[in-house]
């Protein structure tokens, strides 16, 4: 009975495929074209709603507004790697209370990632969420690989001199609060890296971190 109903679902998929032009990015399921600009069906629309969540480390607090599963992480991908900005109107957070600082300050990425995107997609996510707070204070000055399956012991070698600090914007930080973004919390060895970068370069009064997606 079950392949029977799988063998219709994927006949019926496969067919609609032909017959209409849009399907859910996340499962596939055909949709009324333009239904939404970043295509995907009600079902995976309510699959973004925030889950916000606080997590406490020795060193900071981290705000999360989703889990980095399911169609969240398809959003993601897309953005990133497919160069589809219009996944983020999904994963912008506008139901939530989001958190806030003095000055908003980006986790960058490396310079030729960003010329190989065409877009930094950090800031497509959080400057439309803080304006004129939002201080790109830091560069990234060394290209690191993904650092998810490396050992902390590695990630700490590997992130030792990945930025630097933009002096222009030290006046704008100094005795400020601040607000750290990132679009995913895995491990906190670049957030940290980044914490070592800002107390060293101005005594902000706090740091708190607000990653899009927390990978648990
Ligand atoms: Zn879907």
């Amino acid at each position: 009975m079950n392949n029977l109903a799988s063998f219709f679902n994927h006949f019926f998929i496969t067919l609609s495929r032909y017959c209409t032009p849009c399907h859910c990015h996340h499962c596939d399921t055909p949709i009324i074209p333009m239904s939404s600009r970043y295509a995907l069906c009600s079902d995976c629309q309510k699959l973004c709603t925030p889950k916000p969540s606080i997590m406490n480390t020795p060193t900071h607090t981290i705000h999360a507004t989703f889990e980095f599963t399911g169609v969240i992480q398809t959003l993601l991908h897309s953005l990133k790697f497919e160069g589809n900005t219009a996944a983020a109107d999904h994963l912008i957070p506008k139901t939530t209370t989001i958190p806030t600082a003095d000055v908003v300050i980006p986790v960058p990425s490396h310079p030729s990632r960003i010329r190989h995107r065409g877009f930094d997609h950090i800031e497509t996510l959080f400057r439309p969420l803080y304006g004129n707070r939002y201080y790109p204070c830091i560069q990234r000055i060394k290209k690191t690989p993904p650092l998810y399956n490396k050992s902390a012991e590695n990630r700490k070698r590997l992130l030792r001199n990945a930025f630097q600090w933009n002096p222009e914007y030290t006046h704008n930080c100094k005795g400020q609060s601040i607000l750290i973004v990132d679009d995913i919390y895995t491990s906190g060895s670049t957030i940290n890296a980044m914490i070592q970068c800002i107390n060293h370069h101005c005594k902000p009064t706090a740091i708190t971190v607000f990653a899009l997606c927390r990978k648990l």
